[in-house]
């Protein structure tokens, strides 16, 4: 098959058979969910634009191992213009879907196995990147979208997964028999979890000999026996199963994350691509860290959504015009465009791996995250100040559309005569979306927190700034130390 449209992966969808429950009951058929398809909707972009002929150079790539024309988020980057590629992809499909598409999850854990099952070979003799390339192959063969799964759930912080009063706080093997492991516990905020069709699952955090049974990676089909799924809230959720036009801000698009559980769940040793090599935990989180950071050129994209929203608002309301309204949004456009830098900078910076992979500049990538866990805030802010407060005040679509009080809407929530209300009130409903409702899990909380929360970046930063180099380049200038020009 190689590339799927957007028709035959909702198709696809429908044949899993996925536990999936949310707000207190079983949901039987997900696709067709009023709360989750939105979300179903913005992953199948990704299929779409692979098919639009303009768009093939960002959206497909040549696989290293069959050769054959597959969808960018399933291939390996094999140059710094495959990474420059993937920024421009995610900063794409964040415009045209105005939310998490969450795809990228997938795209970075295969770069991110690809690197460490190659090197744990290397130092091991194991046969992890053989049983890895297989099914990667697999997943480029059928364009599948993986859920890449690293957040455990981590009970209490101030201890090491083996010490946890719970052992179950991070995921483990609890039995190693002749065909595989089984595996039990759970990830959280799993990004379109029930939207794919396999998890690929990975340790959250560095790991000593002690957390041996917590140094795993693996992958499933998502709708595996024991697998069970938790939709999370969003803010103001329920509103996309209301119907209507108006209230949900974006008519098209979500995203959703879940709690996914592990019940003791089988895992054949072709699977399994780390099992116990602690040492190379760090390196994992690592790397799927920095290029998870990467991934969110997204953020760019959906910043460009705002800054239209913005600007649209201030046309409507009358006060485009006005010099303190432009000065705000050429502000939001130079901190967007400045996040654009960060994930191209990071992109073409990137260097190769043992494995053949590319991997992006882990201090850019860390630096371009923590401009990420600031800039949409500031933007958001803005967009506000822009909008104003009516975007929290205003009636719902029922009461627009009510005889009784909507001619009233009509009149007096009309700014400019020659806009319709209606169009005023969509827009503002879009920034409502964007900045308090739903989609601001994944332009704001996910910024902060997504890929890690702002001090994993700090820490990163820290270790990886040459601080030496910089010290020994100011005290050449005074003629300190042993390069001193001044003798
Ligand atoms: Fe991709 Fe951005 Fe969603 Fe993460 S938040 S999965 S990077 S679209
Ligand atoms: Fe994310």
């Amino acid at each position: 098959m190689t590339m799927m449209t957007a028709e035959q992966y909702e198709e696809s969808l429908r044949k899993l058979k996925l536990a999936v429950y949310m707000l207190g009951r079983r949901v039987e058929n997900p696709v067709d969910d009023p709360i989750i398809r939105p979300s179903m909707k913005a992953v199948a972009m990704t299929y779409e634009l692979a098919q639009r002929p303009e768009l093939e150079e960002i959206m497909t790539a040549t696989s290293h191992i069959s050769g054959r024309k597959i969808n960018r988020f399933t291939h390996i980057h094999q140059s710094t213009g495959d990474l420059l590629k993937k920024s421009k992809m995610g900063r794409l499909l964040g415009r045209e879907t105005g939310c998490c598409f969450q795809r990228c999850v997938g795209m970075d854990a295969l770069n991110a196995v690809s690197i460490v099952s190659h090197n744990i070979d290397a130092k091991w003799g194991t046969e992890y990147n053989k049983r890895f390339l297989k099914y990667l192959e697999y997943v480029q063969e059928h364009d599948l979208t993986v859920d890449g799964a690293m957040t455990d759930t981590k009970g209490d912080r101030s201890l090491p997964p083996h010490k946890q009063p719970d052992p179950d706080a991070f995921l483990r093997v609890v039995e190693r028999r002749k065909d595989g492991i089984v595996v039990r516990g759970a990830k959280a905020h799993q990004t379109g979890a029930v939207n794919s069709h396999e998890i690929l699952v990975m340790p959250t955090l560095s790991m000593r000999e002690e957390d041996r049974e917590y140094a795993l990676c693996f992958a499933l089909p998502s709708d595996a026996e024991g697998i069970l799924y938790i939709i999370g809230r969003q803010s103001c959720d329920t509103r996309k199963s209301e119907g209507g036009m108006l209230d949900q801000g974006n008519l098209l698009f979500g995203g959703h994350e879940a709690l996914v559980v592990f019940e003791d769940v089988f895992v054949p040793w072709e699977r399994v691509f780390m099992c116990g090599e602690f040492e190379f935990t760090g390196e994992l989180v690592e790397k799927f860290a920095a290029y998870h950071r990467q991934s969110y050129a997204c953020k760019v994209g959906v910043g460009d959504v705002l800054i239209g929203a913005a600007q649209i608002a201030a046309e409507y309301n009358g006060v485009d015009k006005a010099s303190h309204v432009k000065d705000k949004i050429i502000e939001m456009n130079h901190l967007n465009e400045t996040l654009y830098c960060g994930c191209l900078a990071c992109a073409s910076e990137g260097n190769r791996e043992q494995s053949g992979t590319y991997c992006v500049d882990i201090l850019l990538a860390n630096v371009h995250k923590q401009n990420v866990t600031r800039f949409p805030y500031e933007i958001a802010r803005l967009a506000q100040d822009i909008a104003g407060g009516l975007m929290v005040t205003m009636p719902s679509e029922k009461d627009l559309r009510s005889p009784k009080t909507g001619i009233l809407i009509e009149k007096y929530l009309r700014a400019k005569s020659d806009v319709p209300t209606e169009h005023r009130l969509r827009i503002l409903r879009l920034i409502e979306n964007l900045t308090l409702g739903s989609a601001a899990v994944g332009y704001l909380t996910e910024s902060m927190h997504g890929a890690g929360s702002p001090q994993a970046q700090r820490i990163m930063i820290s270790r990886m700034a040459d601080l030496e180099e910089k010290q020994r380049a100011a005290k050449r200038l005074v003629g300190l130390g042993d390069e001193s020009p001044v003798k």
